[in-house]
């Protein structure tokens, strides 16, 4: 098993740029091109614990024909290229493992056309969700994709995001119409129309979600775009346990409810936001609920689930309905990662991504919680429930060998319990590095020969983000 302190660097494979070519691009691209040991540096780190692999150039491109003039010149040497958002991902994703040029989408940053009548709005991938989400201010409308992180359209797309609001609008990928890529080749393509539904040919929009970069460079998305609900209104309630919580969220769904937001946070994780926040919360598993709707539909909701979380042992509903109040109630949850990572001084954080089918879900939770406790592990959980998806926040000490191995077995445990259960290794952080491990496990041998076989024929020399997802060289 790999160790988080022993990432793979395959040196012996590195492909850096020649002379010639590092000219020809800063020749192009002048202050927008970097090989700035801070720039490489910043660029070859992510979220993840690995240690840095910084690139061996950095170019900051703004427009579709400048990333294709980096592909082509980089193709010629058969130079790895590896697209950057704002590095939020946290499965090693980045790394540099055979050195090569980072694209920088930073400043493809424009909101290129809303349709409203559409219900769609492109932008270029440098976009972030904040700035779209501010560019919608006054029209009525938003994009629903939100992981947390302030993350880029570009990095959302190829890691499949998705986030608090998927139990109601879905993920990354069900908010796509269409994209523009650059192929292998330096070619420009478009993956589809801006229909709302297609039947032309295989699903090359689909095919590039989730791709982590490794089949191409995402430009531009067109992006599905929401109605904002006349009203919402937002609900805390705790529960004697897990299950109980779980199978409150499950029946709510079952019920009908659309729920707009259902986030757990076990009592660790409550303990780790009373101290962040300045909260009193009790120290239980804890559902945030948010709905939406009309008035009437709203209270319709809210009276249903609190019968349900009664049903369920849940403790009193605390409610809110006005802007602030709502976002007061809601703080402790957006603050969870960061204040968990206060829980262990000097810690960084191995975070998992298991996502098993609903009805599995509060099983594989305790047993997780079990395995943390049998193994003396610091791990608050908290979890997308909705969706099925849940994540335990290892609390390594970043220099203790002994520490990151035993997030590393607790890790592998994990994902062979949600495997088990039907689930998958990874519900919305990708496979980066870190999961490649697990990719026969869950899809079959023939099924990753199937994704090789993919990698192969649309990137042939491995330029794109190698090493990553179904690593050519190790096939
Ligand atoms: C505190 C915290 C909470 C998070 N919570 C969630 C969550 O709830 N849900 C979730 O899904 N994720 C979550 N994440 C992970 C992360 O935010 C997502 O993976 C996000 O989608 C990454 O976007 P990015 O712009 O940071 O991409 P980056 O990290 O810059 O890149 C990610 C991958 O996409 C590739 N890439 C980036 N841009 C392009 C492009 N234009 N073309 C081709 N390839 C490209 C990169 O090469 C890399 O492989 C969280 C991260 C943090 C730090």
């Amino acid at each position: 098993m790999d160790s988080v302190v022993n990432i793979p660097v395959r040196s012996n494979t590195r492909r850096s740029p020649s002379p010639e070519l590092l000219a020809l691009l800063q020749g192009r691209f002048a202050e927008r091109f970097s090989t700035s040991k801070v720039v490489l540096l910043q660029h070859g780190t992510d979220e993840s614990t690995y240690p840095p692999q910084p690139p061996d150039a950095v170019v900051f491109v703004r427009s579709t024909e400048d990333a294709a003039f980096v592909v082509r010149a980089c193709a010629r040497e058969r130079v790895p290229v590896i697209g950057f958002g704002v590095g939020s991902s946290v499965e090693g994703h980045l790394l540099a493992v055979e050195g090569g040029v980072c694209v920088d989408f930073s400043q493809m940053d424009k909101v290129l056309a809303i349709r409203p009548g559409d219900l769609t709005a492109t932008v270029e991938a440098g976009v972030t969700r904040g700035q779209l989400n501010a560019a919608l201010q006054g029209t009525g409308f938003f994009f629903s994709v939100d992981p947390g992180a302030d993350a880029s359209i570009g990095g959302m797309v190829a890691t499949a995001a998705s986030g608090t609001n998927t139990v109601r609008y879905g993920t990354m990928r069900d908010n796509l119409v269409s994209l523009t890529v650059i192929t292998a080749e330096g070619e420009i393509v478009r993956t589809a129309s801006r229909a709302r539904k297609s039947s032309a040919g295989y699903n090359l929009t689909q095919l590039y979600c989730g791709s982590e970069g490794t089949l191409g460079l995402i430009t531009e998305a067109t992006v599905r775009l929401h109605p904002h609900p006349e009203t919402y209104a937002a609900a805390v309630v705790h529960f004697p346990s897990v299950r109980a919580a779980v199978g409150c969220v499950i029946e709510s769904i079952q019920m009908g409810v659309p729920l707009a937001r259902a986030e757990l946070l076990d009592a660790l994780t409550i303990r780790a936001v009373n101290a962040h926040s300045r909260t009193a919360l009790g120290e239980h598993p804890t559902l945030f609920l948010e709905f939406g709707g009309s008035q009437g539909q709203v209270d319709e909701q809210a009276a249903v689930v609190r019968e349900i979380a009664g049903g369920h042992g849940g403790g009193d509903l605390q409610w809110a309905r006005l802007p602030e109040e709502r976002s007061r109630l809601w703080t402790p949850r957006h603050h969870a990662y960061f204040a968990c990572l206060q829980l262990k001084a000097g810690c960084r954080s191995l975070s998992t991504d298991a996502c098993v089918p609903l009805s599995a879900l509060a099983q594989c939770i305790e047993e997780t919680q079990a395995d943390i406790a049998e193994h003396g592990l610091l791990a608050p959980v908290l979890g997308h429930v909705g969706d099925g998806n849940f994540h335990c926040l290892v609390l390594v000490d970043p220099g203790s060998a002994q520490e990151n191995e035993a997030a590393e077995a607790f890790s592998h445990r994990l994902v062979q319990r949600a495997l088990r259960h039907g689930g998958t290794s990874t519900g919305e952080h990708g496979v980066g590095l870190h999961k490649m491990k697990y990719l026969v496990d869950e899809h079959g041998e023939h099924g990753v020969a199937l994704m090789r076989a993919v990698k192969k024929a649309l990137d042939p020399h491995d330029i794109f983000n190698p090493g990553k997802v179904v690593a050519l060289a190790e096939g």
